[in-house]
């Protein structure tokens, strides 16, 4: 079914989170193996971990790659594919005018099929050069620029769930991406048998796999939320996912929260996409929520929508930059967590200005440990590094096979070499660490995280081999 790879070695200081603990316990499941080793076998799965001084015989032939650090690949579970150039928008200033004024336009050039492939080329390079390995992505309208960002994953060897961006009703500013409620679901259906888990013919190993996408509820109709239940029954059989925004803007009267609610007469904005999307959230239609659902933001949520993300495994992509960026608010860190809800990493490009997932995770330490009197927490690192990896993984209900170097998974790694970022590479060589050894490798690891740069990451694997892209 795959190709086979030659096995090899990667030796550098490992850092990932074993097992599958909660965010939680992530803390006490931390690995660090300081000269450590990483072995792939054929099939591009881990075949070993240690420390390299205890590499087993049978692999002392296989060539050796070295780099400074070795961490598993990262996941970005929130970026917009068609928003590759929109991270530097001036004018919109908060979420709904944003769109308008800068999203919606940017977003309608990819209607030229040509300008769509130049699209997707450079947001296949750019994710690639990060290290996300694995992402969720908010696809185009137009299925032509969709078949570009599939064929241009594919030919990088990268991993990919994404749907068009649905959109049904809308201002002028968006009229380009409009479609009938009809066209929404023959579109939808066809990039789904186009596209979804094409590379294997199974959703449980492919590396492109397809999402039902409406942009958010007040880009369609309670016509179209029913008829897009109606697909989601008839193929999440088949491991396709459901992805769309949730409690972003909460600005009174004129906000997201409040647009939604007026629009629909719902006691809260989640009960649009759990089928209840008729005034007073009675029922219309099946619900999108499940453990291949992922909304993105959250900020603002009730107590009974945090209930039922938990209670339906619905994850959240958290993004703590495109939040500050389009003066959102912050996701109560705390509070969420507690309810039981996966809480995985988004950038939100464009909404969020930073591709590396490890800038992200840093305005996400900031971000919660600045929340107001008890809800502040001091994130430890092994929670940031568990957020940007396995989460994203359980997010997407992949979690078998990628997010951290347990044996067996595939090989999605990055290498990373301090001396490419100086000032990494000084923070490190100069840094006054604890004499207790764990407390020193979470220092190290904490350092790693907030410092890197895209520049230091030097090579990016998935299931085993090499990432490259022109
Ligand atoms: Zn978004």
């Amino acid at each position: 079914m795959h190709r086979t790879i030659s096995p090899k070695v990667f030796r550098g200081h490992i850092f990932h989170i074993a097992g599958a603990p909660t965010v939680a316990e992530a803390r006490s499941q931390l690995v660090s193996v300081p000269d450590g080793a990483l072995v792939t076998d054929i099939d591009g799965t881990i075949a070993w971990v240690g420390p390299f001084s205890e590499l087993p015989a049978d692999f002392a032939a296989l060539s050796v790659t070295r780099a400074g650090f070795i961490l598993p690949g990262f996941v970005d579970t929130h970026i917009h594919f068609p928003q590759t150039y929109t991270t530097d928008s001036y004018g919109g200033g908060q979420l709904l005018e944003w769109l308008d004024e800068c999203v919606f336009p940017a977003e309608s050039r990819l209607e030229d099929p040509g300008f769509a492939r130049q699209v997707a080329r450079d947001f296949t390079r750019r994710r690639a050069s990060v290290g996300t390995t694995s992402a969720l992505v908010f696809g185009s309208a137009f299925a032509p620029a969709q078949d570009a960002l599939f064929e241009e994953t594919q030919a990088a060897g990268l991993r990919l769930v994404s749907g068009r961006g649905i959109q049904t009703v809308g201002t002028d500013s968006a009229r380009a991406l409009l479609t009938s409620e009809q066209t929404a679901l023959e579109l939808t259906a066809s990039e789904i048998d186009r596209w979804h888990a094409v590379d294997t013919d199974n959703a449980q190993t492919a590396l492109l796999q397809v999402a039902i996408v409406p942009r958010f509820s007040l880009s369609v109709t309670p016509t179209t939320l029913a008829g897009l239940g109606e697909l989601y029954d008839s193929v999440r059989g088949r491991g396709v996912y459901f992805h769309s925004h949730l409690n972003e803007n909460d600005r009174p009267s004129t906000g997201e929260i409040d647009a939604v609610r007026s629009a629909y007469g719902t006691e809260n904005y989640l009960d649009t996409y759990d089928g209840c999307f008729l005034p007073r959230s009675a029922r219309g239609g099946s619900s999108l929520l499940g453990p291949r659902s992922i909304l993105a933001h959250a900020v603002h949520c009730q107590d009974s929508e945090l209930a039922r993300l938990a209670d339906t495994g619905t994850s959240i992509a958290h993004c703590p930059t495109s939040q500050a960026f389009l003066g959102s608010g912050t996701m109560p860190w705390r509070r969420t967590t507690a309810f039981g809800v996966n809480v995985a990493i988004g950038t939100d490009v464009g909404g969020g200005d930073e591709w590396l997932v490890a800038r992200v995770l840093n305005d996400c330490y900031k971000a919660h440990l600045s929340e107001p009197g008890d809800a502040g927490v001091a994130l430890d690192p092994a929670a940031l590094l568990f957020t940007g990896t396995l989460a994203g993984a359980r997010a997407l209900d992949m979690e078998a096979r990628f997010g951290n170097f347990d044996l067996g998974k595939d090989a999605d790694l990055l290498l990373i070499d301090p001396d490419r970022w100086e000032p990494l590479a000084l923070v490190l060589a100069n840094a006054v660490r604890a004499d207790d050894a764990a407390l020193a490798a979470e220092q190290t690891l904490f350092a790693l995280l907030l410092a890197l740069r895209e520049s230091a990451i030097t090579g990016v694997y998935v299931r085993g081999r090499r990432v490259s892209v022109e």
